[in-house]
């Protein structure tokens, strides 16, 4: 797929070249471990599933189209996708990290990682400074999430990259809540792109994955390396269930971005609500940077009521369109509380979720109905 295209073009072509054998327009689940070879060690690029699978080429192509990169590698989950990332390293190595990524991320990296020789340092990711100062001659890599969740931070990922490189480190950038079509951290400097394709990019709730971009051949290698030799591969339907969803990623980016504007909007004026978190409101306090490095705002909206958490737990309870889930980024609207919910595990942390907090990821239906549905819950409050 030529990379001249605009992003809506690429999204519904990348990776969609109909199928030598039949013709079939739409890449086909080959739902196969192995393959006949014509002779001992000679086969058609394909010798056994874990390695390589046709579905998975054209959802690796068409991801690495989306992001503007090389190479793209799937992997069964975001997080498969972060660990592979993370064993490009080696005990001793250093790593900065946001301290608000993604919980399983942490998790990840303080749970798992750390006990094996990884050092971490977590610290905040919009503070350029902090960045630059946590940074040791063992340093690999600077790891963000940009915007963070649940409290929507932007980091400014040209500035960073630029710190990263000058000390021989690398960026990578957790894209899930921008996605590909608002976003594209390697255009400003980043080296490795993860994304959870279970939220937007898969965008309907109905299937988990991940996927790993970047430009450098000789870490492409090596990521495709360990895919591989670890093993974390997405099964052929998924790979075909997330195709399907990038398809209309574009449409449904613009849609959440409209609706959310709305809806935040909707909440900014509510006599309930202390405060809206929302990069598209001139309130945000990275709106300026969020203009620069992102092509919209996104779905996801925060805010916090004015009657704390009692107030937020009704709202969550009575709302109907929005359905009281975790996840994030598919087609339907979702409500949830970060404190006791997603965010239970850093309770007792400095980087505890104020309990009044709820979190929404703003779905494609009609903005009316959704901002009638806000309105009827905040009413109960
Ligand atoms: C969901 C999520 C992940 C983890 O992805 P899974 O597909 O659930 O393994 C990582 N990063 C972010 C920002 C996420 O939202």
């Amino acid at each position: 797929m030529n990379s001249h295209y605009e992003f809506e073009t690429i999204a519904v072509h990348a990776g969609m070249e109909p199928d030598p054998t039949t013709g079939a327009v739409m890449v086909p689940i080959y739902q196969t471990s192995t393959y006949a070879q014509p002779d001992v060690a000679q086969h058609k690029g394909y010798d056994y599933s874990r390695t390589d699978n046709p579905t998975r080429t054209a959802l690796q192509t068409a991801l690495a189209t989306l992001e503007g990169g090389q190479h793209a590698l799937a992997f069964a989950s975001g997080m498969a996708a972060i660990d592979t990332v993370m064993r490009l390293l080696r005990p001793g190595d250093h790593v900065v990290s946001g301290n608000d990524v993604y919980g399983g991320t942490f998790r990840l990296f303080d749970k798992v990682l750390q006990p094996y020789g990884l050092a971490f340092s977590f610290v905040d990711t919009t503070d350029i400074t902090a960045v630059t100062n946590a940074i040791r001659p063992e340093t690999k890599l600077i790891w963000l999430e940009t915007p963070t969740n649940p409290m929507l931070r932007i980091s400014d990922i040209e500035a960073i990259a630029a710190i990263a490189h000058q000390h021989g480190a690398w960026l990578g950038v957790d894209n899930t809540f921008a996605s590909p079509a608002l976003q594209r951290p390697l255009a400003l400097g980043a080296d490795i792109v993860v994304h959870s394709t279970t939220k937007y990019i898969g965008g309907h709730s109905d299937v988990v994955g991940g996927a790993v971009v970047v430009n450098d051949t000789a870490v492409y290698s090596q990521l495709k390396f360990l895919q591989n030799a670890v093993g974390a591969v997405p099964a052929p339907l998924d790979c075909f269930l997330v195709l399907r969803g990038i398809k209309t990623l574009s449409l449904r980016m613009a849609t959440h971005c409209r609706n959310a504007n709305r809806v935040a909007q909707f909440l900014a004026d509510h006599p309930a609500v202390a405060e809206v978190i929302f990069p598209g409101l001139e309130s945000h306090r990275q709106h300026v940077l969020a203009q620069k490095q992102m092509r919209g705002p996104g779905g996801m909206i925060s805010f916090i009521m004015r009657g704390g958490e009692a107030a937020a737990r009704v709202v969550a309870r009575q709302t109907k369109l929005f359905t009281l889930a975790e996840s994030l980024g598919g087609i339907e609207s979702l409500i949830e509380l970060p404190a006791p919910m997603t965010h239970a595990s850093v309770a007792d942390s400095p980087l505890a979720i104020d309990p009044g907090l709820v979190r929404i990821s703003v779905g494609i239906e009609n903005v009316n109905d959704l901002i009638a549905d806000l309105q009827q819950a905040l009413h109960e409050v």
